[in-house]
């Protein structure tokens, strides 16, 4: 019997290292169901007649239109939020890969944990958006929430080695991102093809630039807590450029726990997808013997103040993070799309935030109403200063 994974996301970064470590694993992994928003159908085709899904889910009508008709049999096709909401929960599914970008994450996730299925989350947003609701939700439907993210993978596996109680503190590693030693007085010029080449992972475009403002540190910081249930206040940020000390646990007892691999999300995804077991692939590895020397600093708090702006929105109420996030998606959109600079997504976020009014999330439509304002906002601050 293999595992039967929907992939929400199939055609993305994620997604697509994914399939890779599928196709490594025929004996023990299949996929059930694909969804993809459908900007690049042939690629969609492509993964259909390779993978032979039970269900194909795309987001846009008109690449639904190009693909109806095109399908192999046996293959179902489903279209819109309710196609998505159907890929995540077909009763032939037993394990979601949820790696959509941003919030448009949140209700397959949402419906996935409520099916009980087990979730496999690339997708940070929708726990930064809603993080109680999602961990409160797997716990009473019995469905394991695993991550796939690098660091909480790392945090995972560490963590394994001793009692919650003995943890003293986590320690997320970041990059550091593209502009780590740019001086801070040349970023208002910075280009959005400047900010999407990361130094150390290749990813999709709104990650890549989270990257760049550290704000993705920040995501992880909500996504840690929620996920390991330890408050904001005993989760630390360290610099490591080289992206290979994945993450830190350190216990109360001065042992310090890491884990290292080389920087590639197979590693990662393949983790997700074995847990609890743990598979032999043919992954390139990492060769300590050639690594050289690793470097770690403290981050520079001043020049990127996004970790700090979310540990605040985390320690504020359900509802800032939420908030927070959708801003955030707003003004890196804008940034890529050349309307605003560089240095204007994180002083849009900055200023959604302190106009929100903090509040409880208790379901899916509460954490969807502070996004949808979050989004209102940061479109009214953008339309003051975009060109
Ligand atoms: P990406 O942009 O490369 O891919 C996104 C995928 O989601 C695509 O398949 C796209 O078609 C689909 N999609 C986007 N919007 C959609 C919508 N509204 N409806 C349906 N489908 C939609 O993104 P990515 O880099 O693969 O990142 C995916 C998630 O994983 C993000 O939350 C990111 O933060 C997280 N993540 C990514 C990496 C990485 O290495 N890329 C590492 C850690 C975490
Ligand atoms: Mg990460």
């Amino acid at each position: 019997m293999t595992l039967r994974l929907a992939l929400l996301g199939s055609t993305g970064s994620i997604g697509t290292s994914a399939l890779e470590v599928v196709r490594h694993h025929p004996d023990r992994l299949s996929v059930a169901t694909l969804a993809a928003f459908g900007s690049n159908p042939d690629a969609l085709l492509r993964q259909v007649e390779e993978f032979r899904p039970a269900l194909l889910a795309v987001r846009d009508e008109r690449a639904a239109q190009t693909l109806a008709g095109r399908l192999p049999a046996g293959t179902e096709l489903a279209v819109g939020e309710e196609g998505l909401l159907a890929a995540a929960t077909h009763h032939v599914v037993d394990r979601v890969i949820a790696a959509l970008v941003g919030a448009a994450g949140l209700p397959p996730t949402h419906a996935a944990l409520q099916a009980g299925k087990d979730v496999a989350l690339a997708n940070k947003e929708s726990l930064v958006v809603a993080g109680g609701l999602l961990t409160r939700l797997a716990a009473e439907r019995g469905a394991v929430l695993l991550p796939i993210d690098s660091e909480h993978v790392a945090l995972h596996q560490a963590l394994r080695c001793g009692e919650p109680s003995e943890v003293r503190r986590l320690v997320l590693t970041a990059s550091g991102g593209p502009f780590r030693t740019r001086p801070r007085d040349t970023w208002a010029s910075i280009a959005p093809h400047e900010a999407l080449k990361h130094p150390t992972w290749s990813m999709g475009a709104k990650i890549s630039i989270d990257s760049a403002t550290l704000m993705n540190k920040g995501l992880e910081l909500i996504e840690a807590s929620h996920l390991f249930a330890v408050p904001p206040e005993r989760i630390d940020v360290v610099v490591h450029p080289q992206s290979i000390v994945h993450s830190f646990v350190e216990y109360r007892d001065g042992s310090w726990l890491a884990q290292l691999s080389r920087n590639d999300m197979v590693f990662p995804i393949q983790y997700a997808l074995s847990y609890p077991e743990r598979w032999e692939n043919r992954f390139e590895r990492l060769r300590v013997e050639e690594m050289g020397s690793l470097v770690f600093e403290p981050l520079d708090e001043a020049k990127f103040p996004t970790v700090a702006l979310a540990r605040q929105a985390l320690a504020t109420a359900d509802s800032a993070p939420a908030v927070m996030n959708a801003a955030n998606e707003i003004a890196v959109h804008a940034f890529l799309a050349h309307r605003i600079g560089f240095t204007d997504i994180v002083a849009i976020v900055q200023r959604v935030l302190a106009a929100h009014q903090p509040g409880a999330i208790a379901t899916l439509d509460d954490a969807l109403e502070y996004d949808r304002w979050g989004r209102e906002q940061a479109d009214a601050a953008l339309q003051r200063i975009a060109r």
